[in-house]
């Protein structure tokens, strides 16, 4: 290798978030910095909460905090919980875990429902749970939609379906930090009390908001919640939102570019959207199966649409393999987090990507494999373009 500092061309961020950034948003962003407090802003800013809601399928606000994802994970369970509330989760892989982390530091009680992160949410466990839960102890069941370590998603409408089974009053939240613009998410029709969400994955902005949708139910429960909420009181938001402001300095920029990263999705129409990102996963797991490798998801209905975790071969680091693929090819794929680094690597397929990228990400990815002597058989490239160039393969309506 040479030792010149500039690449050429676009850097392949294949990673699950943040994602490439399209250049109309771009463009939207690179705006002179307007008055929060001014006319121009309170424009903007009811534009953007109203439009917020299309993507959430939801009539009930949505709050955006200038955040990462983490921060309305907390203004979730801090504004509607007590110190000592049990609350239902589902160890679905490391973001399920940090969550989980998040709620013991918070003084509440995690019920862990133990999982080998090989799949999504065990709708009958949770259901197990919820029925041998008499006195109704559990205040919340929290799922994490995507779980972006394993590439396992989990059925929410489902989840949804056991607490209306067993009549269990518990609050429903879920996150949906990188499924929102990638798969269907309904927070109004699927009964969700508290959808959590960011900017930097599906929505195709850079990191910097979190969004929150609320529903009426998880409303009333803030007003007796006892944790303690400052920066993330719900209540200070929806009261400033309600005239188009924020109570304290938004992030301005980033609400120019989600002015036209919603415009964007409507554009392509959301269940084009939906269909792009299951062929794009379709065609990342037939290359992945043609190289004799496996994915971490070791259930069919559970794949994700968003990204895909690939299992290195035993005796090989996945984090060598990825350095190889970085330092050769300029291309980021995804690192394994908690109880999988090192044994896999993932392959993001979210966002403003489409399928000549994906070519080209699984072309780098067959390359590095070589290059970094893990075993595999060649021609994954070639079973994905197979795929993407069936007749009709293309359209969205083959894929949906
Ligand atoms: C990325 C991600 C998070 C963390 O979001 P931050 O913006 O880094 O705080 C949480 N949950 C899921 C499912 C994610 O993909």
């Amino acid at each position: 290798m040479s030792n010149a500092s500039r690449r050429p061309g676009r850097h392949f961020l294949q990673i699950p978030g943040p994602t490439p950034v399209p250049d109309r948003v771009q463009r939207a962003m690179a705006q002179p910095i307007l008055d929060h407090r001014g006319p121009e802003f309170q424009k903007l800013a009811e534009r953007v909460l109203a439009k917020s809601q299309s993507i959430f399928k939801t009539k009930q606000p949505v709050i955006i905090f200038p955040s990462s994802g983490t921060g309305a994970w907390e203004a979730a369970l801090t504004n509607t919980l007590s110190t000592g509330d049990t609350v239902l989760m589902v160890e679905t892989g490391q973001f399920a875990t940090l969550w989980k982390n998040m709620a013991v530091r918070l003084g509440l009680v995690p019920e862990f429902i133990a999982s080998d992160w090989r799949s999504g949410a065990d709708v009958n466990l949770i259901e197990q749970h919820l029925k041998a839960d008499k006195k109704h102890a559990i205040k919340a069941v929290c799922i994490v939609h995507n779980e972006t370590a394993t590439g396992c998603r989990s059925h929410i409408d489902q989840v949804r379906q056991a607490l209306d089974a067993t009549g269990h009053p518990a609050l429903l939240m879920v996150d949906t930090i990188s499924s929102l613009g990638v798969m269907d998410l309904r927070h109004d029709d699927w009964g969700i009390d508290v959808t959590i969400s960011g900017s930097q994955k599906g929505l195709m902005l850079p990191p910097g908001l979190s969004f929150t949708a609320i529903s009426e139910k998880a409303r009333a429960a803030s007003k007796t919640a006892k944790l303690a909420r400052a920066y993330w009181n719900w209540d200070d938001m929806l009261s400033n939102n309600a005239s188009g402001f924020f109570p304290y300095t938004p992030a301005t920029g980033l609400l120019y570019g989600l002015d036209v990263a919603i415009d964007m999705l409507h554009e392509e129409g959301l269940d084009n959207v939906f269909a792009r990102h299951e062929r794009l996963a379709e065609a990342t797991r037939r290359a992945v199966a043609a190289w004799g490798l496996e994915v971490l998801c070791a259930k069919a209905a559970d794949y994700s649409p968003a990204v895909t975790a690939v299992l290195m071969p035993d005796g090989h680091n996945a984090d060598q393999f990825r350095k190889v693929a970085l330092e050769r090819f300029d291309m980021s794929l995804g690192t394994g987090l908690g109880k999988v680094a090192g044994k896999v690597f993932r392959i993001g397929h979210l966002g403003d990507t489409n399928e000549l990228t994906i070519a080209g990400a699984l072309a780098g990815v067959e390359m590095a494999l070589g290059l970094a002597g893990v075993p595999h058989r060649k021609g994954g490239v070639d079973a994905a373009m197979a795929y993407f160039a069936q007749p009709g393969g293309g359209s969205a309506a083959q894929a949906a």
